[in-house]
């Protein structure tokens, strides 16, 4: 498997590279020169398995060079870490309803699923290349904790994780800060994600800064997050009957993520009736699945700071394919949302993307209001990340079973809530001394070349 730039001027690459590289040098996203194919009976003949092992099954062909029995061994050791045994465990709510709990590994959100892969992924290929990186990423509240838990003491790795200063939880600054490995360094940026974001990109598109530290990245703009990704939407789709019934997703989305894994899914193979885009307050991707048109706004905070952005990265791997893989177009587009704030895609690539894609924008008392039902009727308390997934499950009304992507645990989101549900969700074991432990972080200006200082300070090699 080949991977190639969303903007078609970077050198193609095996998926041993992909994974070091992260960001494509010609400041596009790496994807698979073709979606590999699940037939009917493939699918069929992944129900029962163990998550590790149909893991293993779905990624192998994304992940040439690495043998079927080594990749096993990564997948069994990446899901140990998971308190459920199933990893990701379905629970039905309702008639049709159903929540895929995502949040049961070491970090309490989704992204363990793909980092606690993904960090053994990177050990793997170091040692095999002989290199080191220094990984620089960014997180609204989640990577974060879930990259420095799957990178923390790994020799041939440097950490550094930027999150927007007074906008992340307690405990999700918590769970990065006070991790005092000396591989580990969380920065505290004065600005918000898109700041700490658009930061990460310049210094990546700094190829000689890039290049200098050997710079690599964890956030979902690295495919091998992605199509870890992957794995869950069509494990569970099967479970509920795929491929004989067509199942919907809805996806809390911010940075489009986790909803794109769903849609190569989709494009693997998958039958899928609806994969639902479901926002918050800030509705860029909304706004585009209503109109066809791309355009930034403000960043407002809201209960689901996991969600709080308004340029989403991966979008520009769905761009692609609605442009027809062509290059060129993406360029374009990237170059006007740069120097005018948004784009437009023309009538076909939009009517393209409803095929699948719905959308649906939740307000704050409506998250609030979710929360407070799911706890009325079922006893079982959600995240605001989940509700507001939930709610557009509920509102748009897919034909047959829809699952609601539950992203995070409600412990990592207390204040919320108890604000509404009354209910205060305590943390697991492993977390009750969370607040008690140290912390060590970095405050810095949001300003490229501060930062560029402060990590060349840091680092190891
Ligand atoms: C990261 C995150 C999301 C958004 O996922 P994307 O892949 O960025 O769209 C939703 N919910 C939670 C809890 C998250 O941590």
């Amino acid at each position: 498997m080949q991977y190639i730039s969303t903007r078609g001027q970077a050198p193609d690459l095996d998926f041993g590279d992909v994974l070091l590289t992260g960001l494509a040098r010609d400041g596009g996203l790496y994807v698979p020169s073709d979606w590999p194919q699940l037939s009917h009976d493939d699918l069929r003949g992944l129900a029962g398995l163990p998550y590790s092992e149909a893991a293993a099954r779905i990624l192998q062909p994304f992940m040439d060079g690495i043998g079927g029995d080594e990749l096993l061994e990564m997948t069994r050791a990446a899901y140990t870490s998971f308190a459920d045994p199933g990893v990701v465990p379905l629970r039905q709510l309702s008639d049709g309803h159903w929540l895929m709990e995502l949040f049961h590994g070491p970090t309490l959100a989704f992204k363990d699923v793909a980092m606690q892969l993904l960090g053994r992924l990177f050990d793997r290929e170091l040692s095999r290349q002989q290199r080191r990186v220094t990984i620089v990423g960014a997180t609204s509240g989640d990577t974060g904790s879930a990259a420095i838990e799957a990178c923390k003491d790994r020799d041939a790795i440097d950490i550094f994780i930027l999150y927007p200063h007074g906008r992340v939880t307690e405990v999700q600054r918590r769970q990065m800060t006070t991790v005092l490995s000396d591989n580990v360094h969380n920065i505290a940026i004065e600005g918000t994600f898109d700041d700490c974001q658009a930061l990460v990109k310049a210094a990546f598109n700094d190829l000689a800064f890039r290049d200098e530290i050997s710079m690599s990245a964890v956030n979902s703009i690295n495919w091998a997050r992605v199509v870890a990704q992957v794995v869950y939407y069509i494990t569970t789709a099967v479970a509920l009957g795929a491929p004989d019934r067509k199942v919907s997703f809805a996806v809390p989305t911010g940075n489009f993520g986790c909803v794109f894994a769903g849609y190569a899914a989709a494009r693997m193979g998958l039958p899928m009736d609806k994969l639902i885009v479901s926002t918050n307050r800030n509705d860029i991707l909304y706004r585009f699945f209503q109109t066809g048109s791309y355009r930034m706004d403000q960043v407002v905070a809201t209960q689901s700071p996991s969600m709080d952005i308004q340029v989403a990265s991966n979008f520009e791997r769905l761009l692609f394919d609605l442009a027809d893989r062509d290059g060129g177009t993406v360029r374009r587009q990237m170059a006007e949302l740069a120097e005018q704030g948004g784009f437009e895609v023309p009538p076909a690539a939009l009517q393209q993307a409803h095929r699948i894609f719905r959308s649906h924008r939740v307000d704050e008392a409506a998250t609030t209001a979710t929360i407070g039902d799911v706890y009325r009727d079922n006893g079982i308390i959600i995240d605001p990340h989940t509700a507001v997934g939930l709610r557009a499950a509920l509102d748009l009304v897919p034909d047959g079973p829809v699952i609601t992507l539950a992203t995070a645990h409600p412990a990592k989101f207390p204040d919320a809530v108890e604000k509404a549900c009354g209910i205060r969700p305590p943390l697991p074991a492993h977390l009750t001394d969370l607040y008690e432990r140290e912390e060590r972080y970095a405050t810095l200006p949001n300003d490229l070349a501060t930062l560029q200082d402060h990590i060349r300070g840091l680092r190891r090699n």
